[in-house]
């Protein structure tokens, strides 16, 4: 989608950390880090938030859980958090899916 931010790192017209990449999903460095480890992943196809996945499309929430659970893995990590902020006042900032990977750090429940 024209002027989404992170459909123009998909097309590499905006520089990023890029961590994995698969034919559906890209996951990337957040560019402000809110844990020692910060990464993005989104699905390739532009679903502007959560409220947007139905059944038709609900496959590709599990495809990002699976890539941010093995990017995990990868990294180490012992424990993480997977985050999906939905709408403004829930703190979404971007509005093209992407699940936040936190981890590296001890996280405080309930969040902020
Ligand atoms: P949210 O606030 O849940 O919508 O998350 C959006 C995230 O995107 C924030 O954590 C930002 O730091 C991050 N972000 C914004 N611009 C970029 C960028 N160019 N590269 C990487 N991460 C970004
Ligand atoms: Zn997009």
């Amino acid at each position: 989608m024209e002027n989404c931010l992170f459909c123009k790192i998909i097309k590499h017209e905006i520089p990023a950390e890029i961590i994995f990449e698969n034919e559906k999903v890209l996951a990337f460095k957040d560019i402000t880090p809110q844990a020692p480890v910060h990464i993005l992943v989104i699905p390739k196809e532009h679903i502007s938030s959560p409220e947007e996945i139905s059944e038709a499309n609900s496959a590709i929430a599990g495809e990002v859980i699976a890539a941010a659970a093995a990017i995990a893995k990868q990294q180490n990590l012992e424990g993480y958090r997977l985050v999906f902020n939905c709408n403004e006042i829930a703190g979404q900032t971007v509005f093209h899916l992407h699940c936040h990977l936190l981890g590296g750090r001890k996280m405080n429940w309930p969040p902020g």
